[in-house]
Parts: C-alpha cells; structure tokens; sequence
C-alpha cells in the first residue's frame, strides 16, 4: 500500500488520526508490512503484505496478526504508543 494512501487512513472506530510504524518497505517505499496505531483508542491495526487490517474487533485474526506482533517485539521493539 502507498504511503500517501496510508497517511489519508484513519480510525474506523473514532476517526483519530493514525500513527505509521512501517517495518517493511519495497523499493518504491510502498509499506509491505507495519502498524498503523490510534492515538485516541490506542488501538493497533497491523499492515500484512500491504494491506491495512482495520476490521472490527470481532472479525480480526489474530491468528494472523500474532506472528508479525512477535517479530516486532523480538526485534526489540515495544508496541503501542504509551507505556505497558
Ligand atoms: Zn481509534
């Protein structure tokens, strides 16, 4: 997904703006995968193979999500934007 497209995007469930933590780029710096988090909700919503996951709660896979949640925080990243 480009990132002009990704910057218009923001939060489905109170229209705050998002943040872009982008992990993987192709060559055109298009995010292949990456987070986009709320700073109002403090919700996360995770980028998979350049698509934005920005269902609602109950159809979300974290089944999906988890592995890239992991390789995050294994790579000695935290996540969210404040504090545990
Ligand atoms: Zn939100």
């Amino acid at each position: 997904m480009k990132l002009e497209t990704i910057k218009k995007l923001c939060c489905p469930f109170d229209k705050a703006e998002l943040t872009l933590t982008s992990i993987t780029k192709d060559v055109d710096g298009n995010v292949i995968e990456g987070f986009l988090s709320c700073q109002d909700c403090k919700r996360l919503f995770p980028i998979i193979k350049g698509i934005p996951i920005m269902n609602p709660d109950e159809y979300r896979e974290f089944k999906l999500e988890q592995p890239l949640l992991d390789r995050w925080q294994k790579s000695g990243h935290r996540l969210g934007g404040g504090g545990e």
